[in-house]
Order: structure tokens, then C-alpha cells, then sequence
């Protein structure tokens, strides 16, 4: 009988940091950056020029102990990249082990929000869902308000929230969109308004088109905060 291969998957990073989006910044975390992206945001920061490596599960598995002795405690596992939820078939496998072997170490899941089905395969091995939602005007690429509905309506019985990505060219319509969707699910559930970090030929966003959007966003949500990559301000990874 033809012997199952066993999942592997291409990382470009392995290291100790701390988390620098959302409510959980500042917290110390393993992340681990994934290759592959099924999106094509023009604002990514994704260092494509770096080779991504193969990893079975018990190389990963390794480097993460090895970590855990060079760093000490963690407060989380992030996983990131890239597209997470690519990995399904790897994630499916390798989250049991790093439950058993690392039981307190929360698994937290960064996403762009395009991927439920997946999501639903591995959400039970998954504490944190930092949720992208993609807004069109400012990502560039087409929308995925139904992807990031059904996702919502999944990843909200963990501990989630939600950001978008304000470059000046985002549309009002745009967060009336994002609004609507979580509206639609809990106006209580955290919208992180993210400024982008200038990139190539993408500026700053203006201050006051961040507060034109926390003020709209306010009208409808309990919990809208803006918050900076406060990585990049450390210049940490
Ligand atoms: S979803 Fe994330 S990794 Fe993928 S292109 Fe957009 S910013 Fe880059």
C-alpha cells in the first residue's frame, strides 16, 4: 500500500517577537510567517524576495521548542504570513501536537478572511482570530464582502475582532460596507481602523481621514479604535 505523505508546509520565518496589531499588542508571541497568499494587496509587506523553506511538521515543531528554550514563555503562537489558512492540511496535523506539547500557548490566527471553509476545519485548535476584512479601495483587488460575512459568522465564537487597512485612497463606502457586515453579526465585536504603513509608492494616511472614518464607524459599532503597527514604530519584526 501506497504510504500517505504527510503534510508539509513553505515558511519564511521562524522567530520571538511581540504582536504590534490590534488589542494584542505588545505581547510576546512565536510567529510563524507562511509563504503563499490567495489575495494581492498592494500595500503587502510580505518579503517575497526571501526563499520560503519546506517544514514537515516535526521540523516546526522542533524549531518552536528550540524557541520556547532560547526565549522563554510566550504568550501566543501567531500564525501569519502570507495566508495561514492555505495550510489547512498541515495546520489540521500540526495544531493537535503544539496543544499537547505547548499547552499554554494560546494559537493565534492572523487572516484575511477569504478562507471559512478552511477555518472551519481548524477553528477547534484555535484560541485568537485577528480578522482582516479586505477593502477594496484600498487593497486594490475585488471585494469579498460575501467571504468575509461568512467567515465573521464562523470566527466569532472564538475571541476575534476585525481590521481594516486606511490608505488615502479608501472609500467611505467602503467602511460603510465593513460596518454593515459586522453590524449584521455583533456591534459590539472590536474594528480596528490600521493607518498604512507607507510602502513604495504609498503614502501616509491623513490623520483626519482616520478620524473621518472612527467618527462614522462610532455611529454604528461599540468598540472602534485607531491603532498604528506599533511593530514598525519599534522597528521590530
Ligand atoms: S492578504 Fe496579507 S499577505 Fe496577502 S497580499 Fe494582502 S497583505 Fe499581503
Amino acid at each position: 500500500m501506497e504510504k500517505e505523505r504527510s503534510p508539509k508546509a513553505d515558511v519564511l520565518e521562524i522567530f520571538s517577537s511581540v504582536q504590534g496589531e490590534g488589542p494584542f499588542v505588545g505581547i510576546k508571541q512565536i510567529f510563524i510567517k507562511f509563504a503563499a497568499c490567495n489575495v494581492t494587496c498592494k500595500f503587502c509587506d510580505l518579503e517575497r524576495n526571501l526563499p520560503p523553506k519546506e517544514f514537515s511538521i516535526e521540523k516546526l515543531l522542533s524549531v518552536v521548542k528550540q524557541i520556547c528554550v532560547n526565549s522563554g514563555d510566550h504568550h501566543s503562537m501567531s500564525l501569519t504570513g502570507g495566508e495561514p489558512l492555505l495550510y489547512k492540511n498541515f495546520l489540521k496535523d500540526f495544531l493537535p501536537r503544539i496543544k499537547k506539547e505547548h499547552k499554554d500557548l494560546k494559537v493565534y490566527l492572523e487572516t484575511n478572511s477569504t478562507l471559512v471553509h478552511s477555518l472551519k476545519e481548524i477553528i477547534d485548535f484555535v484560541d485568537i482570530i485577528a480578522m482582516d476584512f479586505k477593502l477594496p479601495t484600498s487593497t486594490g483587488t475585488k471585494d469579498y464582502w460575501k467571504e468575509h460575512k461568512e467567515f465573521l459568522s464562523v470566527a466569532r465564537k472564538k475571541n476575534c475582532f476585525v481590521k481594516v487597512v486606511i490608505t488615502n485612497e479608501t472609500r467611505e463606502s467602503d467602511i460603510k460596507k465593513a460596518v454593515n457586515v459586522i453590524c449584521g453579526i455583533d456591534k459590539d465585536l472590536l474594528l480596528v481602523l490600521q493607518p498604512v504603513w507607507p510602502v513604495r509608492n504609498i503614502e501616509r494616511a491623513k490623520t483626519s481621514l482616520l478620524f473621518d472614518y472612527l467618527f462614522l464607524a462610532e455611529r454604528r459599532l461599540n468598540n472602534v479604535r485607531i491603532m498604528p503597527q506599533m511593530h514598525k514604530v519599534l522597528r521590530v519584526r
